[in-house]
């Protein structure tokens, strides 16, 4: 496994790479859901490509760049095993060179949701995958349901700029109480880790509730928020019940929806969602 971190060793390594090559873009600090994808982009394809890298530019100003979880070694001694080809880890000056000033945005779908709570988040991570796009020059690249508005978002932006590539959008992976796996949970105190079970609790709530018919989205919102409210740790920032493709909330569900949500525990922020139909 070769681990890199200037453009021009990852280009030399790439261009050794014959047929097809599955890409893995991540911020490191890997967990289960990250190596789930690892293994379906190495059962997919003849070489698979890891990226670590926490880019600045999806962060916000009060965010937790800086204590952003990071552990290059553990994460390396993780991806060994399951036959990795190369790792790559830029640095914020590979990627951002003084005089930096092009950026990649998509528009009406990242407005709503994390796009409204987060200002400039998704013109970060458009513009970062597009450079990891470009660099790694991929036939697959792989991403999380866990993510979902990030997941349509990537999916767009690959369609509207015609990257030669497939984006692969694989399941979220849950601990064993349902709670999404994140980089994040390890911010989580024990009683906050104990609480955070609400939001795979809410997502069930208003779940059931749909396959018993219910199909007012305003039902299903409100089934969510009644279940994160009885969690005395959880405070709710915001739940949706939006259409699958243009992420608008919907008053009733007719077709594919997403229920969602991101809920604060202390300084924590905790997303999650479930897609219906
Ligand atoms: P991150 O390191 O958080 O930027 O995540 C890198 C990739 O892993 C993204 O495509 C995420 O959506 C995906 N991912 C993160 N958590 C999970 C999870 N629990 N299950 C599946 N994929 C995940």
């Amino acid at each position: 496994m070769d681990v890199l971190s200037s453009l021009a060793d990852l280009r030399a390594a790439r261009l050794s790479l014959n047929g097809t090559v599955g890409l893995v873009p991540t911020m490191g600090y890997l967990h289960e859901g990250h190596l789930s994808l690892v293994s379906r982009a190495k059962a997919e394809n003849q070489h698979v490509i890891v990226t670590i890298f926490v880019n600045p530019t999806q962060f916000g100003a009060n965010e937790d760049l800086s204590k952003y979880p990071r552990d290059l070694e553990r994460d390396l001694s993780l991806l060994r095993p399951l036959g990795v080809d190369l790792v790559w880890t830029p640095t914020a000056e590979v990627m951002y060179p003084p005089g930096y000033q092009t950026w990649v945005e998509v528009e009406a779908l990242t407005s709503p949701l994390e796009g409204a709570m987060r200002p400039g988040h998704f013109r970060g991570v458009t513009t970062v995958v597009a450079k990891l796009f470009n660099a790694t020059q991929p036939t697959k690249a792989y991403f999380g349901q866990k993510d979902a508005q990030q997941a349509a978002v990537i999916r767009r932006m690959a369609v509207d700029l015609n990257f030669p590539l497939e984006v692969i959008i694989c399941p979220t992976t849950r601990e064993a109480d349902g709670l999404a796996m994140s980089s994040r949970n390890k911010y989580l105190s024990e009683s906050e880790r104990k609480g955070a079970t609400v939001l795979f609790r809410a997502l069930s709530a208003a779940k059931a509730l749909y396959e018993g018919g219910e199909r007012d989205a305003e039902k299903l919102r409100r089934k969510m928020k009644e279940v994160l409210v009885s969690e005395p740790l959880a405070q709710m920032q915001y739940v949706s019940c939006a259409d699958y493709d243009s992420l608008q909330e919907l008053d009733a569900v007719t077709g594919k929806a997403l229920l969602s949500m991101a809920v604060y525990f202390g300084k924590t922020r905790l997303i999650d969602n479930f897609v219906l139909g």
